[in-house]
């Protein structure tokens, strides 16, 4: 894939694969430059046609369903494309992208549109990015960044995988002074000249695996975050694949590479030291010198994992000149999104916590480390996940586990072989309302002083729409529970 910079829009051919949100505004924007543009999917429902009606008011041509030779729209590159834009989910062995190197054209994404639009409204400054990727933790640590920002004054807002079309951000009315720029491993796959003032990986475990092939090749999409960077490539000192990724990557001159851990941080580190957060990094004198940046109990909610994302939002903060005192205010007034290790309610003397956005093995292990005793309430799809390490690592405070979903024999086998002695309820269900039953049976297996933890290491399609309305059952189970009809 090149990384060519296109100098003139205008009259150019642009292929736009997929009538989904990013593709609309995408094509509107290039459509605005006087690019010549056809949006492609396989999709001919109302709600396309509804789509396409009004990108055809702009003059945009969108070719749906199936074409008159009866091959799929989606599937085919129209005559004289110029480029390719991508949706970030079109999987990359797509016949349309398979079309388009055969016949010698690019293919991006709309991240690398947006990289290339940024500062193309007549007197405006382009704002520069801070990047932040992993398998985990993304939109938190974005968020967390953003408020940090503010509270520093500066105009900014949360993009990229979450908010508002990272395209329309940047060709928008809104002046910014910066970006904090969400970017999952399809969109930096699919970017190829983006250069981040600065960026980080949260941390790296196998995910999303289908779509790269392999984990070499998701290692390699999620590292080119760091390419170009100016100012500070930020990694994890407990996950050394980040780090690794840092070593690999052409930087600018001067470019540092800084660490955040739980731990005391060495020199050119952020880390924790008795209950405060501290920056050995972006200080005068860092071999002698540390700054208190906020204390443990400013992150929302305190656990192990989101006081690492807060590190990591703080680290690049400070690569962008921001005061310590900022970082704290930013950090108290941040509130996470729902569904991500969320207080429910205490009831008899147990903490019910939903964590429904624990979608995979490595946010559960996370979250179940964040507490004591845990009744541990699990299952779903799995998405071809083993359970082994995670349940071999989070086994000693388990109460006891309350499976439903899909793949919970998967599960069961790996409690079976790791956790044998700890008491297992399968409801053998996968039907909405057995969200009630989990939640008494886990009520029933708890004492005084544990925490229920819906943290259920897999997506939630088997059961429910998506992984807030999961959350949401949780959350009513346990007020049901509360009010003693449960
Ligand atoms: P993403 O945008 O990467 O999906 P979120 O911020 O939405 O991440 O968090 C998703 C889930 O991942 C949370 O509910 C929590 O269980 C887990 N999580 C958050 N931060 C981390 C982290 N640093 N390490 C491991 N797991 C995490």
């Amino acid at each position: 894939m090149g990384s060519r910079q296109v100098t003139s829009w205008h009259g150019k051919n642009i292929t736009v694969a997929g009538l989904g949100v990013s593709g609309i505004s995408a094509a509107r924007a290039l459509a605005g430059l006087g690019a010549v543009v056809t949006v492609v999917d396989n999709g001919d429902g109302d709600a396309h046609r509804a789509r396409a009606a009004e990108l055809a008011e702009q003059g945009i041509e969108v070719r749906l369903g199936r074409l008159a030779d009866g091959a799929h729209a989606g599937e085919v590159l129209p005559e004289g494309t110029e480029l390719v834009v991508t949706s970030p989910g079109w999987k990359p062995d797509s016949p349309l992208f398979a079309a388009a190197a055969e016949a010698g054209v690019d293919v991006v994404g709309d991240v690398e549109i947006a990289w290339q639009l940024r500062g193309s409204t007549p007197g405006r400054k382009a704002a520069p990015w801070l990047a932040i990727t992993g398998t985990n933790g993304k939109t938190t640590t974005t968020q967390m960044l953003a408020s940090i920002l503010k509270a520093a004054g500066l105009r900014t807002a949360a993009v990229g995988n979450i908010g508002t079309p990272i395209v329309d951000v940047v060709t928008g009315e809104e002046e910014y002074d910066v970006l904090a720029v969400e970017l999952s491993s399809y969109q930096l796959h699919w970017a190829p000249s983006l250069r981040a003032h600065s960026a980080a990986v949260l941390n790296l475990a196998p995910d999303h695996l289908d779509w790269h092939g392999s984990m070499e090749a998701y290692a390699a999409d999620k590292g080119r975050i760091y390419e170009g960077n100016t100012v500070a490539c930020v990694y994890n000192v407990a996950d050394r694949a980040t780090e690794d990724l840092v070593a690999e990557a052409d930087v600018e001159e001067g470019c540092r590479a800084i660490g955040f851990t739980l731990g005391a941080p060495g020199p050119s580190m952020l880390g924790v030291v008795d209950g405060i957060l501290v920056d050995r990094a972006f200080v005068e004198n860092r071999q002698k010198n540390a700054q208190e940046l906020a204390e443990v109990k400013d992150v929302n909610p305190p656990a192990p994992h989101n006081i690492a994302n807060a590190l990591a939002a703080a680290a690049l903060a400070r690569a962008f000149g921001v005061e310590p005192r900022a970082v704290r205010d930013g950090l108290r007034n941040f509130r996470p999104d729902a569904h991500r290790v969320a207080h429910v309610d205490e009831v008899g003397g147990v903490v019910y916590v939903d964590d429904s956005k624990a979608t995979n093995t490595h946010a559960a292990e996370a979250s179940l480390a964040a507490f004591e005793t845990v009744v541990w309430i699990a299952g779903g799809l799995a998405k071809g996940a083993t359970f082994d390490e995670l349940v071999r690592k989070s086994a000693k405070g388990l109460r006891g586990v309350v499976l439903i979903g899909a793949d919970r024999a998967l599960i069961a086998e790996a409690l079976a072989r790791h956790a044998p002695e700890v008491p297992v309820i399968d409801l053998e269900r996968t039907d909405t309302g057995a969200m009630l039953a989990a939640v008494r049976e886990a009520a029933r297996l708890a004492e005084p002083g544990d925490t229920v933890l819906l943290a259920p290491a897999c997506a939630s399609m088997d059961m429910f729409a998506n992984y807030n309305k999961r959350g949401d059952a949780f959350a009513d189970a346990v007020r049901e529970l509360a009010a003693g009809k449960a």
